[in-house]
């Protein structure tokens, strides 16, 4: 019995694991389909000027095959690789494709915290998280709007740390707002659970959100969703800060031999 317990729960892992993945893939896809869409509209109008728009799609393309190589990799057995990010770089490196991905009505703006520490986080998964959450916004503005992406340090007291269910330490935050439809409590008690949605069959998987959180808890960091009906939404990810900027080298003094018995 103990065994068939164990079975289940594995199974559940990899179609959680899947389902991600195939999330992640959609999102991409949606990169390929838009720009071709904007293509296809420029052609149709006579308007030129369609190369960023091959470039977008180029680039959805390129990360759609990157996927599919981590997914080769995985089922290899290649765990998460954890590594100093610096978030101001990958959310600069992010913006380009998000501003074509959202659309013309959707304005992207970066409020990027200058000497922002290093995040000890898998760089693309950190990507397809910021990607899950402005793919979210986007849905949540169909008439248009603002995102907004913010980076901050965050030192965390063992106060505040207890009042918010954080561990107490020093966080690299990002911080994901639109100006969209927002949650009702009774959504936003749920968005973190897997499957679900509040979107048509087809366009929403409900996985974006369990994915980020299941992402952040295993780089040991935080998730927080701030949500205001008719307001807005904000997503913050609390990244553990990498530490590590001056390498000391061990002293020989502290280098102890290894006592036996
Ligand atoms: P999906 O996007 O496939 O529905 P998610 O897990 O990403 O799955 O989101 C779950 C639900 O949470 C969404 O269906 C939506 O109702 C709500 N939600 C997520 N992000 C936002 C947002 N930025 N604004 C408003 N509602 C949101």
């Amino acid at each position: 019995a103990e065994t068939q317990v164990r079975q289940l729960q594995k199974m559940e892992a990899v179609g959680q694991l899947t389902g991600g993945i195939a999330h992640d893939f959609n999102n991409m896809l949606a990169v390929v389909i838009g720009g071709l869409d904007m293509i296809e509209r420029r052609i149709a109008s006579g308007r030129g000027d369609v190369e960023r728009y091959v470039e977008a799609a180029k680039d959805g393309a390129t990360r759609a095959a990157a996927l599919t190589q981590r997914l080769l990799a995985f089922s290899r057995q290649s765990p998460l690789a954890p590594e100093p990010v610096e978030g101001n770089r990958l959310i600069a490196d992010l913006t380009e494709l998000l501003t074509r991905t959202l659309g013309e009505r959707i304005a992207v703006e970066t409020v990027l915290s200058a000497g922002l520490w290093r995040a000890e986080a898998d760089r693309g998964q950190l990507e397809n998280a910021i990607v899950n959450l402005a793919v979210n916004a986007r849905d949540a503005m169909p008439d248009g709007g603002k995102l907004t992406i913010e980076t901050a340090n965050a030192h965390v007291g063992d106060d505040y740390a207890r009042e918010a269910d954080m561990a107490a330490g020093q966080y690299v935050m990002i911080a994901v707002t639109d100006t969209g439809t927002g949650m009702a409590p009774d959504v936003l008690a749920k968005a973190f659970e897997p499957f679900f949605t509040t979107k048509p069959v087809g366009r929403g998987t409900g996985l974006g959100l369990s994915q980020v959180f299941g992402f952040v808890r295993q780089s040991r960091g935080h998730v927080r969703i701030y949500s205001e009906p008719d307001v807005g939404t904000t997503v913050r990810l609390y990244l553990p800060r990498f530490y590590g900027e001056t390498p000391t080298p061990t002293p020989r003094a502290a280098l102890q031999p290894i006592r036996r018995g």
